[in-house]
């Protein structure tokens, strides 16, 4: 049934401001941490060309920064490539020494890096800050995991034999991250690298290139020698080249990707020729499920977590809200009155905001669009479905119901703050329409019965499950997809071995 709430419980999202515009010299983040070459070798490189961030709540230049090329990012994987020799043998104690003290350094500094990551991608400065906390516990767990890289010792079939495996650095790690985690989708995997051994060439986001280069900095602070960590920053129109080089060169020996499925695809082909080490974290479309026996007010609050965390845009985002029929509408009445309550959108820079501006403009497009399908298709919206009053690009936090199955909003991923509520009948029934997708990262589902906990948990086709939880991220735990939402694991005790080989060593002539 379609809930429509009165017109005063839409006010409060209304209850906006206008945005300004921060230009980052007003910021007071201490000018080391703001960088506009790339970093190479251990030095600060400019390029021929440069390229403009944007801040995304006013659309307008934040820096101009070195727009990386073929030439530059050959140079950057030799650099990588002639530290590995030395990195590679440095004792696990001396590169947990150096990780530690980076991550150190990032929470010293985590104010100038939230509003770094404010100012290039627009989320909450709280958000941001969060996000630098979680990037920094990246490094620290992985300073710890350096000291735990063991073989084996294996019992042979021969007498006059004995059989080893060790593990080894696989080499230089092409490591290429997008704008939504600008800082802990480096560190996630760059730790994870340099604890085993490798060297990384990094290259961010278009859009976010900022936190990237910080890294640098601190990097360089924290005495982890040139060539080890270097970035290469460039403009969307280079990526596609510069990516080429990255994930071809035969100096590299793995490519770690956060991205879309679709550029993941891409980055694959390349890797086949030289037949690279992968890692791929690609795109979700997370199904939140609530039961009739879930605990209503602890599912709305796990809805607005998982769906509305940097506006929606996040792979584990719940991206389809799966209601049973006794529990659907108090439950949508109950999530409108919380959106309306707790959701507020404006600058990341203001306190009160909850919710700051879309990417860029093809983000706002990708949701209207999904929205604009829904409702000629029957869905009802109960809030939001517009532009904000803000301009650019804020989007009103979005609630459609009557949503069905052949909608494009429960077909793809919408990165964006729109929470599309099926009604379904029975258990059956959710798993399967959960489980319809092409992809698999992160699934939620709501339920205070413990057989069913159990079914659900073990039937979802996905990487991660949060069971009454709408946030299970964290460096302790392995992140990753099953099907078409990527290979490998980042995070936890499983997400070094992404960047180890083991090599069989038989010892003979006993
Ligand atoms: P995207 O378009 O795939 O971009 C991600 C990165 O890949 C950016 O650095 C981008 O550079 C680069 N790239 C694009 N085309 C490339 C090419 N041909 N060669 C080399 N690099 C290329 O993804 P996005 O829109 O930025 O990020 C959102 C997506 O990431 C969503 O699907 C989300 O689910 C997924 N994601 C997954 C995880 C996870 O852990 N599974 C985490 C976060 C996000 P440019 O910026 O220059 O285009």
């Amino acid at each position: 049934m379609h809930v429509l709430l009165p017109a005063r419980h839409l006010l409060p999202s209304l209850l906006c401001y206008k945005p300004h515009y921060r230009p980052i010299s007003s910021l007071s983040i201490a000018p080391a941490l703001v960088r506009s070459e790339g970093h190479s070798g251990g030095r600060w490189v400019p390029a021929t060309s440069t390229f403009p961030v944007l801040d995304p709540s006013s659309g307008r230049e934040l820096l101009s920064v070195s727009d990386f090329g073929v030439q530059e990012t050959r140079e950057a994987v030799r650099s990588a490539h002639t530290a590995f020799q030395s990195w590679r043998v440095t004792l696990a104690k001396e590169r947990s020494v150096l990780l530690r003290k980076w991550s150190e350094l990032m929470m010293q500094n985590k104010e100038d890096l939230a509003k770094l990551i404010t100012a290039e991608n627009g989320k909450p400065l709280k958000e941001s800050l969060g996000e630098v906390v979680y990037a920094a516990s990246f490094l620290e767990w992985f300073s710890e995991e350096a000291r735990r890289v063991y073989g084996d010792f294996i019992p042979s079939p021969a007498k006059n034999k004995r059989i080893l495996a060790v593990k080894q650095p696989v080499g230089v790690a092409t490591i290429i991250t997008p704008w939504n985690f600008p800082s802990a989708m480096i560190t996630r995997k760059v730790g994870a690298a340099l604890a085993a051994g490798c060297t990384v060439v990094v290259k961010p986001a278009e859009d976010t290139p900022l936190s990237a280069l910080a890294l640098a900095e601190l990097a360089d602070q924290a005495g982890i020698p040139g060539g080890v960590y270097n970035v290469t920053p460039c403009s969307r129109q280079k990526t596609p080249t510069v990516g080429e080089v990255l994930c071809t060169d035969p100096l590299v020996a793995k490519i770690s990707f956060t991205g879309s499925t679709a550029t993941g695809k891409v980055l694959l082909k390349h890797a086949a020729d030289t037949v690279k080490r992968v890692s791929m974290e690609l795109g979700g479309h997370a199904p939140l499920i609530v039961f009739d026996s879930a605990n209503l007010d602890q599912a709305v609050a796990g809805a607005v977590a998982s769906k509305f965390r940097n506006s929606g845009q996040t792979c584990v985002c719940s991206n389809r809200l799966l209601v049973q029929k006794g529990i659907h509408d108090a439950f949508v009445q109950k999530l409108a009155a919380a959106m309306n309550k707790e959701l507020f959108v404006g600058s990341g820079f203001d306190e009160r905001t909850t919710q700051g501006p879309l990417i860029n403009e093809r983000a706002v497009e990708k949701v209207e669009k999904q929205i604009q399908d829904a409702v000629a298709r029957g869905a009802r919206v109960v809030c939001g479905g517009k532009r904000h009053s803000l301009g650019g690009t804020f989007f009103q936090p979005t609630l459609l119901s009557d949503v069905t199955t052949d909608m494009m909003c429960t077909q793809e991923e919408t990165f964006g703050p729109v929470a599309p509520v099926i009604k379904f009948d029975s258990e059956e029934e959710a798993i399967a329409i959960a489980n319809s997708v092409n992809v698999g990262l992160a699934g939620y589902f709501f339920s205070q019965d413990p057989a069913q906990i159990w079914r659900v948990a073990e039937q979802l086709e996905v990487g991660m499950v949060g069971v009454n939880e709408g946030i299970v991220s964290s460096a302790e735990a392995p992140f990753g997809g099953v099907k078409q939402s990527g290979i490998g694991r980042e995070g936890s005790k499983y997400g070094i071995d992404e960047y180890l080989e083991i090599k069989y060593i038989c010892y003979g002539g006993l």
